[in-house]
């Protein structure tokens, strides 16, 4: 049999690492032999022309060679700025290069060293006329290493301290020379002629040294076709283990079969002011039939703010108590817990259900009551924050969990409470509208259906930027409303990791609005660390439109369902994140009313900051909302890497090879579909790969 390829071995046993080099390559990430070899470049530097240092020309980015002559240090007399400056010759002239405060560069060259400069040519025109490099890329190389460092295309890499991207190109090669033509290939061969990709091997020894015929750009975008290849690769794994996980849930969980009875909805329905939409009929349908089917619902209900996903969950709710079960429904915020509790209260008290609501901040005694009411099974739905998946809370008969506003959760509460049930049923319900591309990835194993219209009559909110001294324009408008009779929402900003000041200026605002803005409306205050009684007859006489103004921390930034608000000002609006900004826009246009979000910035704004504030201006579609915040953000960011699961990509990106994630999710699902469990030879590989990049982190990716 063939030798296993040496994947997994500690880099510290490569040929010329050992142990001190390992050490540097661990700050790299860099353990095992796998990660040295697909520690790809982040970039790369054309220098397969060098020019002669007489032939350089202004204005031109030129690669030279040449020998170090001398290496000064001066200090300019008032700008107090430190320069290095270089000059290097080769058989046909000298070149000067100048840093700037880089002072540790004198240090670095030697008389006689031979040196790679690279950047732009200046034509200097005080004090002689000379050409010189400002600040260009700089490499000492070594008598006999020109062909790997120059001539050719270099691959450059991230460094740490002690350890060069030059060091590292040396290296990779030299183990590139011994271990690629080893590589085993992993994909089908059936997908290696689909996509015209290159070997498994060829691909690595590619990325890290092209052909000289490569075009540069398409390294640099990892558009080569080497990258396009390793790309797939991660996918395409990262894929087959989602396939595998939603196969693995639908065959081996047993879950309950509800009956679906149409009539059980039916009295509900009668109790609505309106009826659904087409979108949200779609989505109960979908819901019904897993609910119906043998095996554990796992579905996640997409709708943008406002599309009205609380309804459909509670038709699905319906269903579940109906066959004897109860339900528990999380949400992320008290406040937003005790406004699905008021709401469903109503609609499910005239079909005599009982509902609880338990908390975090609860006095014990009642604490205790309601804890013993779930375990007796004398309610049928049960609201709460991450409380419900305290160890003390047991489920008398749980078949049926919704979890409202996923994105605020992570994925291990979302497990925990599933587990409090014998496989109940779960409905996940998210309002940040996920770009398909990190949805794919994110939710590879869950079902998904989108609520993709929102109850007719809405027209989009108009949303305008105001800058600090244009405030009382935003004021007038705010009066405008509150004559017409509608009611309004101002949110102050969150003070960075500090709850007091937060506070200190919700209490502020309120204070000022209160007695200078609008001294003759009602003015009302919601903050996170009000009592629960407090929070929840604010809401109450919010709700019944005895406060005419909320001034309110982001506290309002989830659910919150208003409909007769329609205007809403955020103040330093440049502080909040896209996604945050357009869940808090969303409190507003929930009625047939047109409504309105001024958006408050204050100097000074970020690049970025501007760039939110603009798309925000620009659409109201989430969709668009989240793609932009994830172009600004990066997948890692979006939702917080570590609460979300999101696992790390090394070489794909998921915003620029969407088309790639797409094709690779197509593959992975049919050959998982085709080859059981992957336990056939043919999928030998593929398994192999599998277990050894994604042990232990596809149970992030896990449900239940
Ligand atoms: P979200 O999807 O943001 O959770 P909600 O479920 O809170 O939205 O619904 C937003 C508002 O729209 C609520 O006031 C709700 O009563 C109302 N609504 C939901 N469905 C419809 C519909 N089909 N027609 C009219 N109004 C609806
Ligand atoms: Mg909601």
């Amino acid at each position: 049999m063939e030798k296993e390829f040496p994947w997994q071995t500690s880099v510290q046993y490569i040929k010329g690492v050992g142990p001190k080099r390992a050490f540097l390559l661990g700050k790299l990430n860099i353990f095992t032999f796998e990660d040295l070899l697909y520690f790809v470049p982040f970039r790369y530097e054309d220098r397969s022309e060098i020019k002669k240092i007489a032939q350089v020309e202004a204005g031109k980015t030129e690669t030279v060679v040449g020998e170090v002559m001398a290496v000064s240090l001066t200090e300019t007399p008032r700008r107090r700025m430190k320069i290095v400056d270089l000059a290097i010759s080769d058989a046909s002239g000298v070149l000067h290069a100048k840093w700037f405060n880089q002072q540790y560069l004198k240090g670095y060259f030697k008389k006689g060293d031979r040196i790679m400069l690279s950047g732009q040519i200046k034509a200097k025109t005080y004090g002689g006329y000379r050409l010189e490099m400002e600040s260009p890329i700089y490499e000492r190389l070594d008598q006999n290493e020109d062909s790997l460092h120059m001539d050719r295309i270099v691959p450059v890499y991230h460094e740490t301290k002690g350890w060069t991207s030059k060091q590292m190109r040396t290296l990779m090669r030299q183990v590139l020379e011994r271990y690629v033509a080893d590589i085993p290939e992993m994909l089908p061969f059936h997908l290696i002629l689909k996509y015209q990709f290159s070997p498994l091997s060829e691909a690595i020894a590619q990325v890290h040294f092209p052909d000289k015929e490569t075009k540069l750009h398409l390294l640099n975008d990892g558009r080569s076709r080497a990258h396009r290849r390793l790309i797939f690769d991660e996918l395409y794994l990262l894929q087959t283990g989602l396939a595998l996980r939603k196969k693995g849930i639908r065959e081996k969980i047993p879950g309950i079969a509800f009956d679906v009875d149409e009539r059980f909805q039916k009295p509900l329905r009668k109790l609505l002011p309106f009826l659904l939409t087409d979108a949200q009929e779609r989505v109960l349908r979908d819901i019904n039939l897993d609910m119906a089917g043998a095996h554990a619902m796992n579905r996640l209900i997409q709708g943008d703010v406002g599309s009205g996903k609380t309804i459909v969950a509670l038709l699905s709710i319906l269903i579940a108590i109906k066959n004897g079960y109860q339900t528990a429904l999380m949400a992320p915020t008290e406040i937003l817990a005790v406004q699905h509790f008021l709401s469903l209260k109503g609609y499910l008290e005239s079909l005599r259900k009982t509902v609880v609501l338990l908390t975090s901040d609860m006095k014990k005694k009642q604490k205790e009551d309601t804890i013993e009411q779930i375990a007796t099974g004398h309610c049928d739905l049960i609201i709460g924050t991450h409380s419900l998946i305290q160890k003390a809370v047991k489920f008398k008969k749980l078949g049926l969990v919704v979890v409202d506003e996923q994105h605020k959760f992570g994925v291990l509460q979302r497990a925990s409470l599933v587990q409090k049930g014998l496989r109940p049923d779960l409905l996940i319900m998210t309002a940040t509208p996920i770009p398909r591309t990190l949805a794919l990835t994110l939710y590879g194993d869950l079902n998904i259906s989108v609520i993709d219209a929102s109850p007719p009559g809405r027209s989009p909110i108009l949303t305008s930027l105001y800058y600090g001294k244009q405030r009382d324009r935003a004021y007038r408008q705010i009066e405008k409303e509150i004559q017409r009779g509608r009611q309004a929402f101002v949110v102050c900003p969150l003070v960075e990791e500090s709850e007091k000041l937060d506070l200190k200026a919700a209490m502020e605002m309120f204070g000022f609005f209160k007695q200078e803005i609008f001294p003759d409306h009602k003015i009302g205050l919601l903050h996170g660390k009000m009592k629960r009684e407090e929070k929840e007859s604010v809401m109450a006489e919010f709700k019944a439109g005895e406060i005419d103004l909320l001034v309110a921390t982001t506290v309002v930034e989830v659910g919150i369902d208003i409909p007769n608000a329609t205007i809403m000002a955020i103040e330093h609006a440049e502080r909040f994140g896209l996604s945050q900004l357009h869940q808090l826009r969303g409190r507003v246009g929930r009625g047939k009313e047109q409504s309105y979000c001024l958006m408050i910035a204050e100097y000074p704004i970020s690049k970025e900051g501007k760039r939110r504030l603009n798309a925000m201006v620009a659409t109201t579609d989430g969709f668009k909302i989240s793609e932009e915040d994830l172009a600004i953000r990066g997948p890692g960011e979006f939702f917080g890497t570590r609460q979300s699961g999101v696992p790390t990509l090394h070489i794909a990106n998921l915003i620029r090879d969407a088309d790639i994630l797409e094709a690779a999710r197509e593959d992975a699902f049919l050959w998982v579909q085709e080859h059981k469990d992957l336990k056939d030879t043919e999928s030998l590989p593929i398994r192999a790969f599998l277990e050894r990049k994604w042990q232990g982190k596809l149970e992030w990716l896990s449900i239940a």
